[in-house]
């Protein structure tokens, strides 16, 4: 292979075309849609989707000697972009809602993923994602409240996102294989969803509770407001329980009251 795959970029590219067909076919592309890939590599998913022949399709890809390369197999078919999906301003990238696809490298899919999700625009921006993740990652998005994975990733997708976990992949579909279990998950943004004013207060709230996972929640209640007790009346939480027995809705409540005091 001419470009050998880089471990720092998570270079881990899908070669099995079923499951190739299976994760295009869930975006149940048509020609008025405007597509974009994530982290498109060596292009295999690329491929798949031009099949579906869409509006249009834009590629983010970091690597720069796999750019040269996308460009010089797919030529004016799609739109490069060499550049980081992390610095990326998703809001230029087009006035559409789009779908999105992206088999994600691995180090940085949950802050992929939170940058997204953290956007104001998001539902106006987005259509649904397909994306695929460590399987361990995945674990963490999807579960719910009371469940070993629950936490603020799980808290902050179900914020915005109605989610499906799809199937779970073996390392062999990829080359080189990764040393893990993947996911396909499939993402729909929620058309009502909590206000909140700013998403980094989710964040912030969110990780006072989950730096002491085990602890109950009276420390954290009493890090974030002076006024705890009354917070915890009013929200009817019980101070004996632990982080991850609060709902997602509490956490949005509780970032409620805590712009409250930024007021
Ligand atoms: N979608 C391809 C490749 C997946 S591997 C396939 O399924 O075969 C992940 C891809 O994301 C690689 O091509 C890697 O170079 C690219 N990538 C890594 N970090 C990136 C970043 N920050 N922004 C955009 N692309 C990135």
């Amino acid at each position: 292979m001419k470009n050998k795959p880089k471990k720092s970029l998570g270079q881990n590219f899908l070669i099995d075309k079923n499951i190739i067909s299976l994760i295009v076919d869930l975006g149940k592309i048509d020609q008025s849609d405007t597509v974009l890939e994530i982290g498109p590599g060596t292009g295999n998913l690329t491929d798949a989707i031009l099949l579906r022949k869409p509006k249009k399709l834009i590629v983010i890809e970091k690597d720069e000697n796999l750019t040269i390369s996308l460009e010089k197999k797919f030529k004016k078919k799609i739109t490069i972009i060499n550049d980081d999906i992390l610095k990326i301003n998703e809001n230029k990238i087009t006035n559409e809602p789009i779908t999105i696809y992206g088999n994600l490298p691995y180090n940085i899919s949950s802050q992929i993923l939170a940058k997204w999700i953290k956007n104001n625009n998001f539902n106006k921006i987005t259509k649904k994602l397909i994306l695929m993740f460590q399987k361990e990652v995945a674990d963490r998005i999807i579960a719910e409240t009371n469940e070993k994975n629950y936490g603020r990733l799980s808290i902050l997708s179900y914020w915005k996102m109605k989610i499906k976990k799809i199937v779970d992949i073996n390392p062999s579909s990829f080359y080189p294989s990764p040393k893990v279990k993947s996911t396909v998950l499939y993402f729909e943004p929620k058309k009502n969803y909590f206000k909140i004013k700013n998403p980094k207060n989710l964040e912030h709230v969110t990780r006072v509770f989950f730096n002491q996972k085990r602890k109950m929640i009276k420390k954290p209640l009493k890090i974030l407001f002076k006024n705890n007790n009354e917070i915890s009346k009013k929200l009817g939480i019980n101070l004996n329980l632990r982080p991850q027995n609060l709902s997602p809705m509490t956490y949005f409540k509780l970032c409620e009251q805590y712009e409250n005091l930024l007021k």
